[in-house]
């Protein structure tokens, strides 16, 4: 039989997220970014969900092709644009919509000599200082992009970098910015991302640009998903191979970092950091078993962890563990492996099994 290690996703969680993102920003278009296989969720199961966004994000052109082959006609952005002719001419047989943010990527376009869609988006740099034209070169960029041939459209996008700390006095330049650099510009503007539509109102301007809060997660310290009606849509679950009792004095797991103060259950679940469950995880780590918030006790091997059974010690072997979603935030959890949910869900290996609820 095969392993039960599993990530539940459940499609109308994800419908929901990106109705409170309709309520959050009720005059601004949806872009839902859809990258690095819907943020871990699988690309195939999240997509008929997406239905009702007005459009859709990836980072890269095989993502854009994974769009399509499943038949979807929405709208893409490639959010990290194109170089060369090769990719251009993909671009143009996906119908994608591309980011310009810099000077090669135009003259890449001018180049090519036509815009692969009518559309276009200028990446502006307001301060992340990663990817955009600097304020100041954004005017004659899209003045240039604008003479593209086939081009009606160019609209300005930038991104935040710190709009998880509303206080941040980075997010009131970014915004003073992105309002310097589109003054007087035609075409429509998106700056935020999931935590600038919660925290800057300011900020949802024509479009907003929603990644993990349609994975119903948060990206605000300190305020779980549930806290802001979102509903998670990845419940990742393993079973219990075994149970065991250790005696005080004994240790647990590789390094013998763990030892029992007292007897002991312990259960051992089946996941490990060969499914992407992070071995930097804390001792005490949550785990939801039978219901009960459990600690994880002892380091994570590759395929299995060790759970403190104490909470809950009639539970048998095939009883189920959550590792995160329905019933444990997945915000907690992270925290306690010293990450963010962003790399949880995106670290999850092939050996795990998807299923749509
Ligand atoms: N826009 C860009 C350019 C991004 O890189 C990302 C995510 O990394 C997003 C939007 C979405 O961000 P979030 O998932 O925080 O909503």
């Amino acid at each position: 039989m095969a392993r039960n290690t599993i990530a539940h996703i459940d499609p109308s969680a994800i419908a929901h997220n990106l109705e409170r993102v309709r309520e959050y920003a009720p005059d601004s278009r949806v872009m839902a970014v859809v990258k690095a296989d819907a943020y871990g969720h699988r690309i195939d199961l999240c997509l008929p969900a997406l239905e009702r966004a007005d459009m859709l994000a990836v980072a890269t052109i095989e993502e854009a092709r994974a769009i399509r082959r499943l038949g979807n006609g929405l709208p893409v952005l490639l959010l990290e644009g194109v170089n060369d002719h090769g990719d251009l001419a993909v671009a143009a047989d996906l119908g994608l919509e591309l980011t310009v943010h810099h000077e090669h990527q135009l003259a890449a376009l001018e180049r090519f000599g036509r815009s692969p869609t009518k559309r276009l988006w200028l990446k502006v740099d307001t301060g992340m200082h990663r990817l955009g034209v600097p304020v100041e070169a954004a005017a004659d960029m899209h003045r240039r992009l604008r003479a593209v041939p086939g081009v009606e459209q160019v609209n300005l996008v930038s991104h935040f970098a710190c709009a998880e700390e509303p206080s941040h006095p980075l997010n009131a330049l970014q915004i003073e910015r992105f309002h310097r650099a589109t003054k007087g510009l035609e075409g429509e503007r998106c700056l935020a991302n999931s935590a600038g539509l919660i925290n800057l109102p300011e900020a949802r301007f024509e479009w907003v640009r929603a990644g993990l809060v349609l994975y119903g997660i948060s990206p605000l310290p300190g305020r779980p998903g549930p806290s802001l009606g979102l509903e998670p849509a990845m419940t990742l679950t393993a079973e219990l191979m075994a149970v065991n009792r250790v005696a005080a004095g004994e240790s647990i797991g590789y390094g013998a970092r763990f030892t029992a103060e007292h007897d002991m259950t312990v259960g051992v679940a089946s996941i490990g950091y060969g499914d992407g469950y992070p071995r930097s995880m804390a001792d005490g780590a949550p785990v939801l078993v039978d219901g009960q918030v459990c600690g994880m006790c002892g380091r994570v091997s590759m395929d299995m962890i060790t759970i403190d059974l104490a909470p809950c010690p009639a539970v048998q072997v095939g009883d189920e563990v959550v590792l995160w979603g329905r019933g444990l935030s997945i915000e907690t959890v992270a925290e306690a492996a010293g990450t963010i949910p962003y790399e949880l869900v995106c670290r999850i290996t092939r050996r795990v099994r998807f299923r749509s609820r």
